[in-house]
């Protein structure tokens, strides 16, 4: 092994919204990872962990020692801005998701919050840390992300009673006719009271509505308009849930691969289908309230989401072309915790040297072979310390495509 540069042992989580078998695409990474690693075609493989984390902290091929064990015994590796900035530790995790059902409806607080909510309730937020995320697309990727412009919202509340009794229909007039709140406020306090909806009248609502849509034609405008066919689904997924009817209030996105959204302190999201590449601030700090059969925190979570309004597009994330780099694509968030960049190699390059980083950084390889001091194929993960040289000789004829988790300090 070299100290510079070596290969990882990625952890997976087999949690139930993953997709199944070799559907998985987190599980035909993880085949590629580790040879002895058998699909199971009745397991649902969800993530693929590529870090230090101690969930699912990752080993070093020859030896078979924790990564994380190796880093504290030999810190420089991380280079010295990034010890300066976080100490002796990686400060991101790195992902693959393979999302089969929607995951939970949720927002993650900003860092002061976060450390208010650990010292106030450990239990349910177990870190006082922030949780940044930005996911990119590796197949088509689906998600909820962000309030849609407010008066999309309120039109759509308008229109669908059921939504109106929801909320509970003396309180939708009050804030509906209020000349005191603002259209944030409105949005607000409609939104704070859908999610307090007693469970019983939220299922005798949902039902309606999807009724209602099971009535209309497909190709009508008026199923258009209500969204059936996500509607239909999510119920699928979870009946009579209050996350059913956020569609109607959160922006719909379908990222084509290589786009991607960026889910920065308190903006409301949820995937609901596809395979991304992810990376976030290593915190496990999420407020939850639908889609979830775990713990809930509704009045947090609606105290502290961002209630302006955006489109689908302006919740797109731009990624950047590297400055000197042709082959790379930069998806810099504004914070220190992480940087993510995609390097696509076409078919006729042979020899590459990656873009030198001053600190340490983590590659997955998708796509194609090729080797450094190590051999590199689909599935393999490659840790490079600080300021390390890597040049790739990579097959001639194929495609290569990578994702590389840094620190742009
Ligand atoms: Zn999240």
């Amino acid at each position: 092994m070299s100290d510079g540069a070596f290969l990882l042992k990625s952890t997976i989580q087999t949690y139930p919204w993953g997709r199944v078998g070799s559907g998985s695409e987190v599980a035909l990474l993880a085949n590629g990872n580790d040879a002895s690693f058998d699909i199971d075609e009745n397991t649902t493989y969800a993530e693929l962990w590529m870090g230090t984390h101690p969930r699912g902290a990752n080993r070093i091929v020859p030896g078979d020692r924790l990564l994380s064990d190796w880093l504290k015994e030999n810190p420089q590796y991380l280079g010295s801005k990034l010890r300066q900035r976080f100490g002796d530790t990686l400060p991101f995790l790195f992902k693959v998701l393979s999302v089969n059902k929607a995951l939970s409806i949720q927002a993650h607080p900003n860092k002061a919050h976060a450390e208010i909510l650990h010292a106030a309730d450990p239990a349910h937020y177990p870190d006082d840390n922030h949780k940044p995320e930005v996911a990119i697309a590796l197949t088509e990727f689906e998600g909820l992300c962000g309030f849609r412009p407010l008066h999309e919202i309120f039109s759509n509340i308008k229109a669908i009673p059921e939504i109106q009794n929801a909320i509970g229909a003396a309180t939708y007039t009050r804030i509906n006719e209020s000349k005191e709140l603002s259209d944030e406020q409105k949005l607000k306090s409609y939104f704070t009271a859908m999610m307090k909806c007693d469970q019983s009248v939220m299922e005798t609502n949902v039902e309606s509505l999807v009724k209602r849509v099971g009535l209309l034609d497909v190709n009508s405008s008026e199923y258009t308009r209500l969204q059936g066919e996500l509607l239909c689904r999510v119920n699928g997924q979870f009946p009579g849930d209050v996350g059913c009817f956020s569609i109607y209030f959160l922006n719909h996105i379908v990222l084509k691969p290589g786009e991607s959204m960026y889910l920065e302190a308190t903006l409301p999201h949820a995937y609901l289908s596809g395979d991304c590449i992810e990376c976030m601030a290593c915190s496990d700090n999420v407020v939850r309230a639908g889609f979830t059969p775990k713990y809930k925190d509704v009045d947090t979570l609606c105290e502290m989401l961002n209630y302006s309004g955006k489109t689908a597009s302006e919740n797109r994330f731009k990624a950047r072309p590297h400055p000197s780099d042709p082959y790379v694509t930069v998806y810099d968030p504004d914070i220190d915790d992480f940087t993510v960049s995609k390097i696509e190699l076409p078919a006729d390059v042979t020899d590459y040297s990656l873009p030198l980083i001053d600190g340490a950084s983590i590659i997955l390889v998708i796509e194609g072979e090729g080797r450094t001091i190590e051999p590199l194929s689909r599935g393999s993960v490659l840790f490079v310390s600080a300021n390390q040289n890597v040049t790739i000789a990579k097959s001639n004829g194929q495609r290569m495509l990578m994702f590389r988790a840094y620190c742009q300090l």
